[in-house]
């Protein structure tokens, strides 16, 4: 059963910045990806599992935005 939009809507990212989780498909299951930082958390049993330690951290990691640009060269 897939999760419902109610408990979808009240969901957010245990991270500082507490954005909202779209659900995308995680290839057999569903995930719950975070819109800021791109972390992707598994569903399990119907059940979100928003730990990050069972995270697959967005690409500038865990609360920092997806589309932040670190470092960028001087030039
Ligand atoms: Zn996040």
């Amino acid at each position: 059963m897939p999760l419902s939009a109610d408990l979808l809507a009240v969901l957010a990212c245990p991270s500082p910045d507490h954005a909202p989780l779209r659900l995308v498909s995680g290839g057999e299951s569903e995930e719950l990806e975070c819109t800021v930082c791109a972390s992707r958390f598994p569903v399990r049993d119907d059940i979100p599992v928003l730990l990050p330690d069972d995270a697959v951290l967005g690409p500038n990691g865990l609360g920092v935005a997806a589309n932040a640009v670190a470092d960028e060269p001087a030039n």
